[in-house]
Order: C-alpha cells, then sequence, then structure tokens
C-alpha cells in the first residue's frame, strides 16, 4: 500500500538539511508520495527506514519495456484511473497477429509495415507483430521469427506455452527484446526460466485475477520482474471488467502481485466489431492490443483514439504560431486566420489544400486552444489577431488587406477591422465549408 507524505515525513531523519535539493524533509516526503523523486537522493535515510520505505518509492504499476533503443516500446507506470486527473503516460501498444501456418505471412508483414499515418503533424503508427506458434513444430515458428525480424522494425511478441519453443525462438530474437507469451499455471517455473536467462518480458496468463497474482507472485520470486498480465479471452465486458480491477488494485491499494501492464487480444474477426473492441482496451486499460485484420481504414481511427487519449489534457497539442503558404501562393491569396491548436489548424489546412486554392493561414497563437474556446478565454480577441497579422509578415507577402476569420467569431468584425485596419470577411463556420468558401472568392 502507498504511503502518504506524512507517513513517509515520520520515517525520514527530519534535519532539514537540503542535501535532497528540496528544502525540509516534508517537502522531499511530499514528491516521494507524488513519485516524483527517489528516496536514494537522501544520504541520511536509516536501513529501516528504506525497508518500509521501498513501497512507497516504487511506482505502483511497473514500467515494462519491450525493444531497445530510441524506439523502445514502454508499458505501464501510470498512476491514474482517469485521463482529467492527470495524464496517461504510455500510450497502448497495438500489434498485428501473425500465425507461422498461413501462407501469406511476408505479405502480412508488408502490409503491418505500411500502417503509418500523419495526423495534426504527429506520425502515428502501429507497433508490434505478434508471431504465433500454430504449427506446433519448432522449424515453422522460428521460419516465421525470421521473416518477421528480416522485414521489419516492429517489436515483437513470441506466442507459445511450450517453454522450449520459446526458448529457441527467444535466442533468434534476443537483440530486439521480444515479450514473451505465455506463462501459465502448467509451465510457469519453465517460461519464468526463460525470461529470467534471457532477461526478457514475459505474460502471465491465467483466467482468474486470484490465479494471476498467485502466478505472478511465482515468477518474481524465481528472479523475472518484468511481466505483463493478460487474464485471458473473454468477453468484451467481462475483459474490461478484468483491465479495470486490475488497474484499480494496483493503483488504489498498491497490490504488488497485480502492479503490472496488461495485454488483450481481440476475439472478433468482423472488421468494425474488432476496431470496437480494440478501441475499448485502448481507453481501459491494456497496455497492449493485438489483433486480427490489418486493414489501414480500420487501424487510422484506432490510432486516432490512442492519440487522443494519451494527448496531456494539460498541454493541447499546438503547431508554431505563424504564417502557412498552402499550394503555390500569390499576392492575390486569400488569407485566413485560425488558432494555434493543431486540431484546428491541420482541419482548416486539410480543407483548404482540399479546395486546390491557394492560401495563406495565419495561426494566432492562442495557448493551443481551439477557436471557440480561445474566443471565450479572451485568447483569440481582435487584439491577438491583428497582432498575428502583424507579427507574421503577411504584410510583405500580399498585395491586399483582406482576412478571412472563422465564421464562429464573426463577431469579431468590426473589433478586428478597427484593430488591424484590415477588411474582415467572414468565412464559414464548419471548415468543411471552406473549399466551396474560397472556390465562390474566385468566382
Ligand atoms: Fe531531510 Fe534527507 Fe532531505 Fe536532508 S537530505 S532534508 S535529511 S530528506
Amino acid at each position: 500500500m502507498a504511503l502518504s507524505g506524512l507517513e513517509i515525513y515520520k520515517l525520514l531523519p527530519k534535519t532539514n538539511c537540503k542535501e535532497c535539493g528540496f528544502p525540509t524533509c516534508l517537502a522531499f516526503a511530499m514528491q516521494i508520495a507524488a513519485k516524483k523523486v527517489e528516496l536514494g537522493k537522501c544520504p541520511h535515510v536509516s536501513e529501516e527506514a528504506k525497508k518500509a520505505l521501498e513501497s512507497a518509492s516504487r511506482p505502483p504499476i511497473r514500467l515494462v519495456t519491450i525493444g531497445t533503443g530510441e524506439h523502445k516500446l514502454e508499458l505501464g507506470n501510470e498512476t491514474v484511473m482517469f485521463r482529467h486527473e492527470e495524464t496517461f503516460y504510455h500510450p497502448t501498444g497495438i500489434g498485428f497477429l501473425i500465425e507461422d501456418t498461413a501462407s501469406d505471412i511476408e505479405e502480412r508483414i508488408a502490409k503491418i509495415n505500411k500502417l503509418k499515418f500523419e495526423r495534426v503533424g504527429q506520425q502515428i503508427n502501429v507497433d508490434l507483430i505478434a508471431v504465433k506458434c500454430a504449427s506446433g513444430k519448432q522449424d515453422a515458428f522460428l521460419a516465421a521469427v525470421k521473416k518477421v525480424l528480416a522485414s521489419s522494425q516492429l517489436h515483437l511478441v513470441l506466442i507459445s506455452e511450450d517453454a522450449a519453443l520459446i526458448k529457441a525462438a527467444a535466442k533468434e530474437a534476443k537483440q530486439r527484446r521480444p515479450l514473451i507469451y505465455a506463462a501459465t499455471k502448467d509451465n510457469v517455473e519453465a517460461m519464468a526460466k526463460v525470461a529470467g536467462e534471457n532477461s526478457l518480458p514475459l505474460v502471465v496468463r491465467a483466467d482468474s485475477l486470484d490465479e494471476l497474482a498467485e502466478l505472478s507472485q511465482k515468477i518474481t520470486a524465481q528472479g523475472a520482474e518484468d511481466l505483463v498480465l493478460d487474464s485471458g479471452s473473454k468477453d468484451l465486458s467481462s475483459k474490461i471488467g478484468d483491465l479495470t480491477q486490475i488497474r484499480r488494485l494496483a493503483l488504489k491499494k498498491g497490490f504488488r502481485p497485480l502492479g503490472y501492464p496488461t495485454i488483450a487480444f481481440t476475439v472478433s474477426s468482423d472488421l468494425y466489431q474488432e476496431l470496437a473492441e480494440a478501441a475499448s482496451y485502448i481507453a481501459k486499460y491494456a497496455g497492449i492490443v493485438i489483433m486480427k485484420n490489418v486493414e489501414a481504414h480500420q487501424v487510422l481511427p484506432l490510432l486516432t483514439v490512442r492519440q487522443n487519449i494519451y494527448t496531456d489534457p494539460q498541454k493541447p497539442l499546438q503547431v508554431e504560431p505563424k504564417v502557412y503558404e498552402i499550394g503555390q501562393v500569390s499576392d492575390k491569396s486569400p488569407v485566413l486566420v485560425t488558432t494555434n491548436f493543431s486540431l484546428s489548424y491541420y482541419t482548416v489546412e486539410a480543407e483548404v489544400e482540399g479546395s486546390r486554392v491557394p492560401a495563406y493561414i495565419i495561426s494566432s497563437y492562442s495557448e493551443g486552444l481551439s477557436v471557440l474556446t480561445a474566443w471565450a478565454a479572451e485568447k483569440f480577441t481582435a487584439e491577438t489577431i491583428s497582432k498575428s497579422i502583424n507579427d507574421s509578415g503577411i504584410k510583405e507577402k500580399v498585395a491586399h488587406q483582406e482576412i478571412i476569420i472563422p465564421g464562429y467569431v464573426s463577431v469579431l468584425s468590426g473589433k478586428l477591422e478597427e484593430e488591424s485596419g484590415w477588411k474582415v470577411r467572414v468565412g464559414p463556420k464548419e471548415a468543411s465549408g471552406i473549399p466551396s468558401f474560397l472556390k465562390s472568392l474566385k468566382g
């Protein structure tokens, strides 16, 4: 159970010597309770206190890493049940199943590799390929693993309940630090040994949370620490129930045996039902989701959901406030203004591009708020837009003085004309109206 700041303070030396970098022992204790510093920063903690404080300074959900280097996939280390309480830190890894008996392994790998998109200025992509030994044969399993290693940089999950097969595959893929799947009540010792000997993260699978906790304790006693939990294949609501319970027990009760990230496999083969399943697991609270279908039009919405959930609600995505040139602009091209909230800017940009009418877009600094929110918060006003016109250098780029503002803030027209000296034209309320609006200007 996690300790409160005051409970931690009682165990510290209380000399306020400041060597930890904090002005008082109490301030330091509060930071430990918030998991923001490590106990090791205080050189004067007694051994006895260290033991008692160990659990308070360990994250309630262990950070588990798959892969190595700059693009490693980090799971866990989450601190809240609800995103609005703080933020979610480590986005759910999205992966796809490949069985070693499939006749189209290469095509499937190539298709998975292409699942990369750009959205609101960020690259979003899938993370994993899960190779399953469906044949029961080592040769076929290793051949499939080698194909993935040779043709994809995505992270790997190796799936078999035969520890000998996992050991052989782990030898091939060890450099890429794959996740191995799965330890069950029938193979727990052997799987823990493979994970321990190769320093690899290991999935523990059981149908009930009690059994899962029992198994995870057995494995950590054998020295393997990097675990991922799977409560088995279930219908959507039971699985979400399990994922929520695991998260709650780890965060609210400090229950160490379930203090690990989780994995969920979709069960539906229908494209859209599978999408709904995977999106639900991303929201609640899977560390990894493994899917069967590999269709771009199914995966893009899923990656969008993930991007939205894992964006820090306290730090909206922003674009640089400046003037952007869309298409072959000239000094006669129209000038639009929007806020510097990424979603607002890229929505306008996409519609301007789609219109094929070259235009300038000024993204006016609004602390990353959307148009109406920024207007209500007085961050998108006649004064701020006028300042953006002056600071952006647009006056040197165009031979006219006319600006198009979003229809929702038409109320700003008069004041903006006064402030800037530019003629204000009110654009459409919704970005989807931009193409016909721009075309009508040409005519
Ligand atoms: Fe207190 Fe230790 Fe920090 Fe000194 S270093 S102020 S004893 S917590």
